[in-house]
């Protein structure tokens, strides 16, 4: 294989762009370790430099066997193969995916531009309504009747959930391109999360969110905005996923054998079915329970949280059972202690 790339100047690169060696290619992969890939992707690079991207899967042959009792030996008849040479045979299928790959990038390119387009009319509309409210609040101008008030009121949710996608498809967009900026500071995340508790409570009486931790401050080395932003997005997510309410744990604790910060937020909400469970940090991804409740949503906050926290070198993961609850936890690094300059006398 190594050879006929060699020959060719084919090289085959990752989907973004970094050299892969042989034992990262999924080809490799099932034949020498016996492990299944399901859609790798992978580029190749002609030697006149123009790429095709491809979709690799790959399954090694005693697998199928295993899959399907029903075949009982080589579906191929190999001259001269014997037992061993079997156990490293793989079925492999390389997928052009160029057609693909360019649906998506007009996609994005339509998002991006409507996205860009809204921002400036849903930013004045939330600027207006939320004057309006509050001179209505003070009692300024003329005097509103309760309905008047309401439909008000209700303006200034609706355009402040439409800024809030807008927004997000903006940060999407920003991170595919790579223009995503990351300002980190020290931040104590204790401090920033007990913050976006208290603002979170007073949107809700259903649920009692609560803060865990045996620590008092706890540095980290964050953009504090985007980490607010994460946190804000679990714990909205908490309390709109547990739509009969209850309790909201979240706990942080330090874990100083590996440097990081550990955070969790528990619900007793809807939880998210098991088979789609591998799905849903990606974007636009959103669970069939919740559609069939009718509870709105973009599916773009977890890919969002999962890509934030990626750019500060975390981890994120979750628990999940449906019916009765979901655990999201991420991890950050703590802030590395500044070396000790040395006093002079
Ligand atoms: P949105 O909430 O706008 O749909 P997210 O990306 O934040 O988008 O979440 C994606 C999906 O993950 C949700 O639509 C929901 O199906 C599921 N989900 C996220 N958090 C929870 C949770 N705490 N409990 C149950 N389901 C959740």
């Amino acid at each position: 294989m190594q050879d006929f790339l060699d020959t060719n100047h084919i090289e085959l690169l990752s989907a973004d762009g970094k050299l892969l060696t042989l034992h990262d290619l999924a080809t490799w992969r099932a034949v020498m370790t016996g492990e299944s890939i399901n859609q790798m992707q992978e580029v190749v690079r002609r030697s006149d430099g123009t790429t095709i991207p491809i979709l690799v899967s790959a399954i090694p042959l005693t697998d199928l066997c295993t899959l399907h009792p029903s075949i009982s030996g080589p579906l191929i008849d190999i001259p001269n193969s014997d037992d061993n040479m079997w156990d490293q045979v793989a079925l492999v299928v390389h997928q052009d995916v160029s057609t693909l790959k360019e649906a998506e990038a007009l996609k994005d390119e339509f998002i991006n531009l409507a996205t860009h387009e809204l921002r400036t009319p849903v930013t004045i509309l939330a600027m207006g309504t939320d004057m309006l409210v509050s001179r209505s609040e003070r009692g300024k101008g003329q005097k509103l009747d309760e309905r008047q008030e309401k439909i008000l009121r209700d303006m200034r949710q609706a355009t402040h959930q439409l800024s809030k996608i807008t927004e997000d498809l903006v940060d999407v967009t920003r991170l595919q391109s790579g223009h995503l900026k990351i300002e980190p500071t020290t931040t104590d995340l204790i401090a920033l999360t007990r913050n976006i508790i208290d603002q979170l409570q007073l949107t809700t009486q259903l649920h009692q969110i609560k803060l865990h931790t045996p620590l008092n401050e706890l540095s980290v080395f964050v953009d504090a905005a985007r980490i607010e932003q994460v946190i804000t997005n679990l714990l909205s997510n908490a309390i709109k996923y547990s739509p009969q309410g209850g309790p909201i744990d979240v706990t942080i604790t330090e874990n100083l054998a590996t440097h990081e910060a550990l955070f969790k937020v528990q619900d007793q909400g809807l939880g998210i079915p098991a088979e789609q469970q591998s799905r849903i940090f990606g974007r636009f991804m959103r669970a069939d329970n919740v559609k069939a409740m009718h509870i709105g949503g973009t599916g773009l906050g977890l890919y969002l949280c999962r890509e934030l926290i990626k750019c500060h070198s975390g981890s994120i993961w979750f628990e999940s059972k449906e019916g009765v609850g979901s655990t999201f936890f991420f991890t950050l690094p703590l802030c590395t202690p500044q070396p000790e300059h040395p006093t002079h006398a």
